[in-house]
């Protein structure tokens, strides 16, 4: 059926209609190196283990509304402090959302550092907020001065800052971090989305910051399927963007499947460990080939710049040798001819670097 154009943008927001969805390319058989996963399976008696205790989940009921179980597990495997609350979504990408929700009023401005994660500025527009992206420097960490003319401009209600950031992998330098948290005049929200690649985190600056929260996900430490993410913080500001959560948005799956996990988090952690040691010599090879400037992470992904004008030509090769990685080259500004590639595994890896070699 053919919908008459007049009819969609009569009913469909402009804003809306201006976007483009977001698009996830498909793999087909090469090697995926392009979304921030953990690369590895679970050992065999692991999975059967978790086989039986998904025998014991009740499909019929609906899902634990508070998810209690699984807080308290990721309370203790995050060293949540005792004096803050969590809130579940299904995965941070919600929690995002409901954090915009809670806050958004026609006006009210989103603001964050640009390039960073494209959902915040992506669910800004979906709930009718205005977004402002202020550049980083030219060493992808915030510019404080611009930074502080946009947040005394525009009293922004809410501040996303990832950090590490996606997609420059790097931390933004702690103190730019509080000085912000100091002036905002609104909530500064911290996505620790990378927190297992690194060992800096404001999880211990809650206590100091009335307008601080932080978010969290267990996409990248190696369960991405589960969609799992929580937000840290306290239970005055919880409470609140907690209703704006759907019921039931953990399903018995994630929760029970989640719960296991995280009871045996030593095998996440142990792969979090060889992504962390295999980013040090991905990091280390890629600068020995020509013409690449590579730059340090704190996350389990490295962007580099390859010699101008290359991007598209580069990223294509390596689809043509079977790697799928991230062409950024297209968002120009501090990513021109920019490429991100995310650690696999060491025979991944190689693979990538095979035939980045042969590419260049
Ligand atoms: C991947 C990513 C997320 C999304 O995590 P999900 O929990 O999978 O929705 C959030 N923030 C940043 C910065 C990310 O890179």
């Amino acid at each position: 059926m053919n919908i008459p154009t007049d009819k969609i943008t009569r009913w469909i927001r402009p804003e809306i209609r201006a976007l483009s969805a977001y698009h996830v390319p498909d793999p087909g058989d090469c090697i995926k190196l392009d979304a921030m996963e953990n690369p590895y399976t679970w050992p065999e008696w692991l999975i059967e283990a978790w086989l039986e205790t998904l025998r014991e989940v009740s499909l019929n009921r609906y899902p634990d509304p508070g998810a209690r179980q699984l807080k308290e597990r990721l309370r203790a495997c995050m060293q949540v402090p005792a004096d803050m609350e969590i809130l579940l979504g299904n995965g941070s990408d919600e929690l995002i959302q409901m954090i915009a929700l809670a806050v958004a009023r026609p006006g009210r401005v989103v603001l964050a550092p640009e390039p960073s994660f494209v959902m915040y500025r992506m669910i800004a527009t979906l709930v009718g907020m205005d977004y402002v992206g202020v550049p980083l420097d030219g060493e992808f960490q915030l510019d404080m001065a611009a930074m502080g003319t946009a947040i005394e401009a525009h009293q922004p209600a809410v501040i996303f800052l990832a950090y590490p950031n996606n997609p420059t992998g790097n931390l933004f330098r702690a103190d730019d971090i509080e000085a912000i948290l100091k002036t905002a005049p609104g909530l500064v929200v911290v996505d620790e989305a990378y927190a297992p690649f690194t060992d800096a985190s404001f999880l211990a600056r809650l206590r100091h910051y009335d307008n601080l929260l932080v978010l969290r996900t267990v996409s990248k430490m190696g369960l991405a399927g589960l969609r799992l993410g929580l937000l840290i913080g306290a239970p005055g500001w919880l409470g609140e963007i907690d209703k704006t959560r759907l019921p039931y948005n953990i399903n018995v799956l994630t929760q029970a499947s989640g719960e296991f996990a995280l009871r045996h988090v030593e095998v996440l952690e142990e792969q979090a460990r060889m992504i962390r040691t295999d980013r040090a010599a991905l990091l280390a090879a890629l600068e020995e080939l020509p013409g690449l400037e590579v730059f340090p992470s704190d996350a389990n992904f490295i962007l580099f710049r390859v010699p101008a004008g290359r991007g598209q030509e580069l990223f294509d090769a390596l689809k043509e040798r079977r790697v799928l990685i991230k062409n950024l080259s297209g968002a120009g500004g501090v990513l021109a001819d920019c490429l991100r590639v995310t650690v696999g595994k060491p025979e991944e890896n190689e693979a990538f670097l095979r035939a980045l070699r042969a590419a260049l």
